[in-house]
């Protein structure tokens, strides 16, 4: 039997996984990958810490099977700076959530051609991306600024520093899903952009070869001696989508965990929202290229998180399926806003709210209306993506932690009169990845991928339509409202 190694290297975890030529999880392990915090907004890795996390997620699998291909994703915006003939890094891995742009996307707003950016890169002009926060290294650190125009340093996200780590500095490369999260590359044209380059003050020099998403890239040692052939990489999102075999135009995912992620496979043209969703390169390989929406809602998990830790309503996450079931006041509204309402709102001033508390509610009542306000944030981002498309998906594939919450998921089905489907596999995003390395090593097919693509369980929409409606206008009214405080309230 041939196998395939999987690896999903996370925000918060490195999970490689093997997987057999019908991309049937046989095994996995994890390493907790630590992050630090040094002021209010910035979050940063230690570069050594992720290859790390790499080399001993895979070990324990390395010997044990016949590994054909390897896959890789990765955390997307994040990045990191390092001396071209040394190795070393100049600055730390500075992840995505890290908001120390901002102070260069409000100076350059005025400067910019919003609407070309967007054409151009299916993007907004945001702190999340890692362009904005690269220009902040060169601004607050010239000597970095000053190597990095001499053509001494190497700019890579995640993948790229590992891969060029692990072969020695004889790969440094990127794939165009991951090169379409940094500002800096043409989605339409799949190249780094002279003309974002000029706008984020970065030489061409710095920046990584983009191959091709899946098609052997080079061989790469984990440290056992043994190189093994790189076959796929990917972002982390757009690997679920692909292991959640949403291969065709319309079929969306939704990976929940302490946020959730939403991508819609829109095809293989780009097409920008109208409802402020982004546009990304889902893959781009041997004639096959898709591009998605995407759509991500920051406070899905952490809101149960904060019931179960600050508000002390449930004793673990899984308890608030049964706490739901059991509340009966139903006027209550919770809007699970703790960090901010993204897509397709983008008010990041406003923050949680709960309404029609009265003398009966309980604890119960208030977990049952924070797993509603979940719901009906997926429901906005799905119908966004919807209306954006053009077309209704034919269903939700969900993955990740909270969609063993059956409460959440009947909920999400009936707001959105839609199947939810979860997937059997755990691991969608580390599967997804070794399935992509296996259909460039294996010849594997789509179809063979879709075919073989199982569901734990489907929840199929049940509420009757006025009981729906009468909930979504609630929820509606209760956003109105939250908007409208934080306006007021704003100096
Ligand atoms: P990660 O975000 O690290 O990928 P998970 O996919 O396990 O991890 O998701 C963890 C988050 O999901 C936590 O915030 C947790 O509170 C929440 N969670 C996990 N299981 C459930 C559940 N059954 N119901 C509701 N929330 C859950």
């Amino acid at each position: 039997m041939k196998y395939l190694l999987g690896i999903d290297q996370g925000t918060t975890q490195t999970t490689a996984v093997i997987v057999d030529e019908h991309g049937e999880m046989i095994e996995k392990n994890s390493v907790q990958l630590p992050a630090r915090f040094p002021q209010a907004g910035w979050v940063e890795q230690e570069p050594t810490d992720i290859v790390r996390t790499v080399k001993e997620a895979c070990a324990p699998l390395l010997n044990k099977y016949d590994i054909v291909a390897v896959g890789f994703d990765n955390q997307g915006e994040t990045f990191i700076v390092w001396e071209k003939d040394t190795g070393k890094p100049v600055t730390p891995a500075i992840v995505w959530q890290d908001t120390r742009g901002q102070s260069v996307c409000d100076a350059l707003v005025s400067r910019v051609d919003l609407n070309l950016l967007r054409q151009k890169t299916g993007l907004l002009l945001d702190s999340y991306f890692s362009a904005p926060k690269l220009k902040w290294v060169f601004e607050n650190y010239p000597e970095i600024r000053k190597q990095a125009h001499a053509g001494e340093l190497l700019f890579g996200t995640t993948e790229t520093w590992v891969i060029w780590s692990l072969t020695n500095g004889r790969l440094h490369v990127t794939d165009p899903s991951t090169a379409s999260r940094t500002l800096l590359f043409d989605m339409n044209r799949f190249e780094w952009d002279d003309e974002q380059l000029t706008l984020f003050d970065v030489p061409r020099s710095m920046l990584a070869d983009v191959k091709p998403s899946a098609g052997y890239i080079g061989d790469v040692d984990f440290g056992n001696g043994k190189p093994l052939p790189l076959h796929a990489m990917l972002v982390d999102q757009q690997a679920a989508l692909f292991g959640q075999a949403c291969f065709n135009a319309g079929e969306m995912k939704c990976s929940f965990g302490t946020g959730s992620f939403l991508l819609m496979n829109i095809g293989d043209k780009p097409r920008l929202s109208d409802n402020g969703l982004l546009t990304t390169v889902g893959w781009n390989f041997d004639g096959h290229t898709a591009y998605a929406f995407d759509g991500g809602i920051f406070v899905t998990g952490s809101a149960v998180q904060w019931l179960r830790d600050n508000l002390k309503a449930i004793p673990d996450s899984p308890a608030s399926h049964a706490a739901a079931q059991r509340s009966t006041d139903f006027g209550v509204v919770v809007v699970p806003a703790l960090q901010g309402l993204a897509a397709p709102h983008w008010r990041t001033d406003v923050r949680g709210a709960m309404f029609g508390l009265n003398r009966s509610t309980t604890s119960d009542d208030i977990v049952r209306a924070t797993l509603d306000g979940i719901a009906c944030r997926v429901y906005e981002v799905v119908t966004a993506m919807a209306q954006d498309a053009g077309r209704a998906p034919p269903h939700l594939k969900v993955d990740g932690g909270p969609s063993g919450n059956p409460y959440l998921m009947q909920m999400i089905a009936d707001l959105l009169n839609l199947e939810v489907r979860v997937s059997a596999a755990l691991e969608a995003t580390a599967i997804g990845i070794a399935n992509l390395a296996g259909v460039s090593a294996l010849g594997t097919s789509l179809d063979d991928l879709s075919r073989n693509w199982k569901a734990e369980i489907c929840y199929l929409p049940k509420m009757k339509a006025e009981v729906r409606n009468r909930k979504l206008a609630q929820w509606n009214k209760a956003l109105v409202a939250v908007k409208v405080f934080h306006d007021e309230t704003k100096p």
